[in-house]
């Protein structure tokens, strides 16, 4: 399909008189549709939740405008707790998904009445020592082996490797851990995998509900706990690539209901609540990078120079990953130019595209990154002393709001004490 950016020229430069770029922007319309398509699509269930992956967008002003449409937030560090914390998220309306967890992190979480996602089976005795059990808990299950599905609908393989990855615990540790935390006075469990990544495949969720969905019957049947909660966590994609197929949250809702019918509801089981943890499908379309051209360089190959760079958006030179570029105002102008398109960094893989046909480029053009939305700020990093872009909202009345200035040098400098130095910014 082909990628139409949610900003025109004019708009852009209108927003760049008042905020340089680059910066991401993110449109507000576009993540409260896609919410509401998605509890839409989940409203067969009664208790369904989407937690959003604070990770994915870690910005106060979308946090809230998740909380208006109804999500909670999922928080894995300290730091995302008071970040949810601030924005009116508490108890129920967190999920605490961390591994690794330092004592004060899971503290902060049971303080705030999160509920508790546990990674390991040795996170027992952890939450046992550090704060004490919940009446609720989740644990996280890792199946090991390898996840491999192929979609009949579009022959897109989704393959990944739970036996390589370092979450979860086993299907016996599972059990041995509703069990102990049952002595310990916890009443009712959740279940929690996270199987595959950016899947484009209706097929995933409803995959990897089954899979929950019968290790929650055996475990009840083995255990006797009492298992309320089913967390399908994040993992459905979006398509970065315009001949990529498109999810449809429709039509993954109805497979999963399917499978909840088949298999749940028979084992007595159908008041379980579904909950997803969903990052990047919640706002990766919805964000896009404003960057200019500062120069072009025609060498053994054709670069264009961007005032953004891989500290804005790591994405490709860390995974090669595919961004849709936009020359704004020549978006039906011939691609018939060959270029990679680059950031400033002294690291040759900071490409935003490499070999990508585009229409002619000049200095002073602005470029529209697509699908920045999600781990596109939040992954943004300060090598070569590049600060961190500005954040703006693009408003559902065409406005535009800063929701997070650029960083200043003042910024990049806090951490020193310059007392032994007299360069000041
Ligand atoms: C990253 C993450 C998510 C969100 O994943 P997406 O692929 O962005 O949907 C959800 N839950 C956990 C535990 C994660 O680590």
């Amino acid at each position: 399909m082909e990628k139409t950016p949610f900003l025109t020229k004019s708009q852009a430069e209108d927003i760049i008189r008042d905020i340089p770029t680059p910066f991401h922007i993110y449109d507000e319309k576009g993540i409260r549709e896609n919410c509401r398509r998605l509890y839409r699509a989940f409203s067969w269930n009664k208790g369904f939740k989407e937690y959003f992956a604070v990770k994915a967008t870690p910005n106060p002003y979308l946090l809230r405008i998740m909380k208006e449409e109804g999500c909670g937030a999922d928080c894995s560090s300290m730091t995302e707790l008071v970040m949810s914390e601030a924005c009116g998220f508490s108890g129920e309306d967190i999920m605490f998904s961390s591994n690794v967890t330092p004592e004060e992190d899971m503290q902060k979480a049971y303080d705030l009445g999160a509920y508790l996602n546990l990674d390991d089976i040795n996170f027992v005795p952890f939450i046992e020592r550090v704060c004490g059990v919940p009446e609720t808990v989740f644990c996280r299950y890792n199946p090991g082996g390898v996840f491999e599905l192929s979609a009949s609908r579009t022959g897109v393989q989704v393959m990944d490797n739970p036996g390589d990855a370092k979450y979860g615990m086993t299907e016996d540790q599972m059990a041995e851990a509703f069990t102990r935390l049952m002595n310990d006075g916890a009443k009712t469990f959740g279940i929690h995998s996270f199987l595959a990544s950016n899947t484009v495949s209706n097929e995933y969720y409803a995959e990897l509900a089954s899979i929950l969905f019968r290790l929650a019957v055996r475990l009840r049947d083995r255990t006797g706990a009492e298992i309320k909660y089913i967390n399908l966590s994040g993992g459905i994609g979006v398509d970065y690539r315009p001949e990529e197929p498109t999810n449809d949250i429709f039509v993954i809702g109805d497979l999963v209901r399917q499978k909840f019918e088949e298999i749940l509801v028979p084992a007595d089981m159908g008041d379980i609540s579904i909950f997803a943890e969903l990052g990047r499908y919640m706002t990766a379309p919805y964000g896009a990078l404003v960057t200019k051209c500062l120069h072009t360089k025609h060498i053994y190959k054709d670069y264009i120079g961007l005032d953004a760079c891989a500290a804005n958006l790591m994405r490709p030179a860390m995974y090669g990953s595919y961004h849709h570029i936009t020359v704004l105002g020549k978006e039906n102008e011939p691609r018939d130019h060959r270029y990679d398109v680059t950031g400033g960094l002294c690291e040759n893989n900071d490409k935003f595209a490499v070999d990508r046909m585009l229409p002619e480029i000049l200095p002073d053009d602005i470029l529209y990154i697509h699908d920045t939305g999600a781990h596109g700020f939040s992954m943004g990093y300060n090598y070569n002393g590049k600060l961190r872009s500005a954040e703006v909202l693009l408003r559902q009345d065409g406005s535009h709001q800063l929701i997070r200035r650029a960083e200043t040098m003042d910024d990049y400098f806090a951490t020193f004490d310059f007392s032994e130095f007299s360069f000041r910014s």
